[in-house]
Formats: C-alpha cells, sequence, structure tokens
C-alpha cells in the first residue's frame, strides 16, 4: 500500500513506536473479522470465495442483513485494491438479489460505514447488504439540504481537484446508453408488483 496523508496518519496515529507493518500484523490478529473469513471464529456464512466471505449479522437491522467482507484484512475502503472493490460489488448485487428472492424484500440498502466520522466500528472493511421492506423501520437519515448555485461550483470544483483527473469520464456516447437502459430495468423492477423467483 502507498504511504498517504491523512488516512493512514490517523491509523498510524498513537506514537506506540510499532512500525506500519507491526501495526498491521497486530490488527489482523486481534480483528474479529479476519478470525470470521479464516473460519476461526464461527459465523453464519452464506456465501465465501477466493476474496471474500459474506456472513449474516448478528445483531440484523432486518432479516438477511448481510456483512460482505474482504478476506485480507483493509480497515477502510482506500486501503482495499481496486479489483477486490469490483469483485465485493459484484458480490453485494448477488447478494442483494439473493436477499431480494429469499425474503420478498422490495429493495437492498447496500453500505460502506468508511471511517469513523461515517460510523465505522468494525476494524474490518467490509459492505451491509440490507433487504428492505415498506414500511420497515430501519431509520437512514440523510439530511436535504438547499444548494446554491455559486456553492454547487465550488464544491463540483473541489472535487474535481482532489480527483486531479484520475478518474476520467469516458466513452460517452455508450455510457450513457449504457446507463438508459439499466435505469429503465431498475425503474420496472422498483414499480413492477413482485413476483417471486422472477428477477434472476
Ligand atoms: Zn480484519
Amino acid at each position: 500500500m502507498s504511504n498517504n496523508g491523512a488516512e493512514e496518519e490517523s491509523l498510524e496515529s498513537g506514537g506506540s513506536g510499532l512500525s506500519p507493518s507491526e501495526i498491521e500484523a497486530l490488527q489482523r490478529k486481534n480483528c474479529v473479522f479476519c478470525h470470521i473469513a479464516s473460519g476461526r471464529v464461527p459465523a453464519k456464512k452464506v456465501y465465501e470465495d477466493n476474496e471474500c466471505v459474506a456472513v449474516l449479522d448478528i445483531n440484523p437491522a432486518n432479516p438477511g442483513h448481510i456483512l460482505l467482507m474482504p478476506k485480507e484484512h483493509y480497515t477502510i475502503m482506500y486501503q482495499v485494491p481496486e479489483p477486490l472493490i469490483e469483485h465485493l460489488f459484484v458480490a453485494a448485487k448477488g447478494l442483494s438479489q439473493a436477499g431480494l428472492k429469499a425474503f420478498q424484500s422490495k429493495g437492498t440498502t447496500i453500505f460502506a460505514a468508511n471511517g469513523t466520522s461515517a460510523g465505522q466500528r468494525a476494524p474490518h472493511f467490509m459492505l451491509h447488504v440490507i433487504p428492505r421492506v415498506p414500511g420497515d423501520s430501519i431509520g437512514m437519515y440523510i439530511p436535504s439540504r438547499t444548494l446554491p448555485q455559486k456553492e454547487a461550483e465550488r464544491i463540483a470544483l473541489a472535487v474535481s481537484a482532489a480527483l486531479g483527473g484520475k478518474i476520467a469520464p469516458h466513452k460517452e456516447e455508450k455510457k450513457e446508453e449504457k446507463e438508459e437502459h439499466s435505469l429503465d430495468a431498475v425503474t420496472e423492477f422498483l414499480t413492477k408488483p413482485t413476483s417471486t423467483g422472477e428477477h434472476k
């Protein structure tokens, strides 16, 4: 992993005198999710492959609440290699569909608490996949504020500058076509009355 200022620093703070690799080894050793991934701590596994494992959350928000994690120990998303991020989201998609089939849920909340400011408590990066039904009492309150034009411009510039052109939009025409297509599918899926077992 490359060294990056703030995030790495915040992980390594504390003045322990340990090297980054020693801290990492200690984190792995003490990480219950590493032990779950390796099978040393029992958990209800629902999916596993070479890269990741998915288990039932022991304190689920809804039936079928799944924790999907890489087998390797990474604390925050920044550390997770991009191919593994892709892999995790493909697995999350499968788990989401499985929840829709298994529990006749009508939607899925998928999220990562990335960093303590975002409410992260586990030391191991993971995605939550939570089947949702109308009227379930899961509170995911995200405030909705007004965004003045000037501020929108300033914020958009700040994000673009921070990306440094690293993530460039590509194949605009094809992308738009694809998005339109997938949005149609999503709209159809979300508005269609449930017909169990029809979703792939
Ligand atoms: Zn771990």
